[in-house]
């Protein structure tokens, strides 16, 4: 079944024709040396990517799963996690928490602005219960990058560690793990790193395996929990996760990290911020404005607001039905205020920018003929 839609919504994203080809060929097993061997890699790749040499397990799932993943096997329930909300995401972290009996507290912020690294400062000092941080690095209900190096620096000052839903940044952005000692960071296959739905992936430190294995309750729980991933990695040699992994996938992501890393992290980050740039001035040219301010808006998604006449959601629904586009609307306090134009996956190309373009002055012109 043909989809008929370009899409610019933040995720899923189109996905390169070369990376999708390699979804459909026939089925391997997920074990044998031949398959051990792409799947190394695909670590190894990935652990370039995190700029880590952290362990790094795949997960299938959503990206929920890698996030329950980490904050649950990082923390005991009863145990209390600082979590920094300013959109949808950072709000679902605090209840994926929860849900696995993690106590929270949080520092909010209105959507749309980032969380200031005083903030975090400020709730850490008044609370010394907290054993652990939970961050959004990519806010993408909202476009705002949080300042994810300045932040944890402030929850390291405090000898604690950080937990970060880096879904739509890694790959997106500079996020090196190992340099500013991430402890957890969750990512998924689907947004940056162009692959189709149905995995996550997260890299753990060694000082978040202590605090993993050191759990009196490490057994509780099984296919999110750590502790297992890891006991299968190092056990099971010839399978190094606890069941069958999705090996189309997993093939169709080892070839894109490839093309990623041959082109370059640093060059590809630029491609980023020259799309977004090229978008957004498109946008202001014909009267739109964006939700977020510089330096906080990220390279990865453009919330963008309705503008006089012209709803945001009037918008999404002209670029869907007269021109076949997807683009998010907003979520939460933002329902009805903005549209999402992600930047993500073929959105990147010059034939998806020039096309959305395009679409809107289209909508701007048969607006104006109608006035
Ligand atoms: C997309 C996204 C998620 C959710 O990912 P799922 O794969 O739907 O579980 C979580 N956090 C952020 C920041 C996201 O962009």
């Amino acid at each position: 079944m043909e989809n008929k839609y370009k899409l610019f919504i933040p995720g899923p994203v189109d996905v390169p024709d070369d990376v999708l080809e390699l979804m459909s060929t026939p089925c391997r097993p997920h074990y044998g040396d031949e398959w051990l061997a792409l799947y190394n890699d695909t670590i190894a790749a990935l652990q370039q990517v995190f700029g880590t040499k952290n362990d790094i397990f795949i997960i299938p799932g959503a990206g929920s799963a890698a996030l329950e993943a980490a904050i649950g096997s990082l923390l005991a329930p009863g145990e209390k996690a600082l979590i920094l909300v300013n959109g949808f995401f950072s709000e679902r972290f605090g209840v994926i928490a929860r849900a696995c009996g993690i106590e929270t507290t949080t520092v909010a912020v209105r959507w749309g602005e980032p969380v200031l690294p005083a903030q975090v400062e400020e709730a850490l000092d008044a609370d010394p219960e907290i054993k652990a941080v939970a961050v959004v690095h990519h806010e993408t209900s909202t476009g705002v990058l949080n300042p994810l190096e300045e932040i944890t620096a402030v929850v390291h000052a405090h000898g604690l560690p950080i937990v970060v839903d880096a879904v739509s940044s890694i790959g997106g952005v500079p996020l090196p793990v190992d340099e500013w000692q991430i402890e957890c960071c969750a990512t998924v296959a689907n947004k940056c790193l162009e692959t189709p739905p149905g995995i996550g992936m997260v890299s753990v430190s060694d000082r978040a395996w202590e605090m993993i294995t050191a759990r009196a309750d490490r057994h509780r729980g099984w296919y999110l929990n750590l502790n297992v991933w890891h006991a299968y990695s190092q056990e099971w040699d010839w399978h190094p996760y606890p069941t069958t992994v999705p090996t189309n996938l997993i093939t169709a992501l080892n070839y894109s990290l490839h093309k990623i890393l041959a082109e370059g992290l640093d060059a590809r980050y630029a491609r980023f911020a020259e799309v977004a740039r090229a978008v957004r001035q498109g946008l202001r040219e014909l009267g739109f404005s964006t939700l977020v301010s510089e330096p906080y808006a990220s390279p990865l998604v453009t919330a963008v607001q309705g503008q006089s006449g012209i709803p945001a959601d009037e918008v999404a629904r002209f670029l869907r039905e007269s021109h076949g586009l997807l683009v998010g609307g907003g979520i939460g306090p933002l329902s009805g205020k903005i549209f999402r134009v992600g930047h993500m996956g073929k959105a990147m190309t010059d034939e998806y920018v020039n096309c959305f373009l395009a679409a809107v002055r289209d909508l701007i012109s048969r607006r104006s003929s109608q006035a």
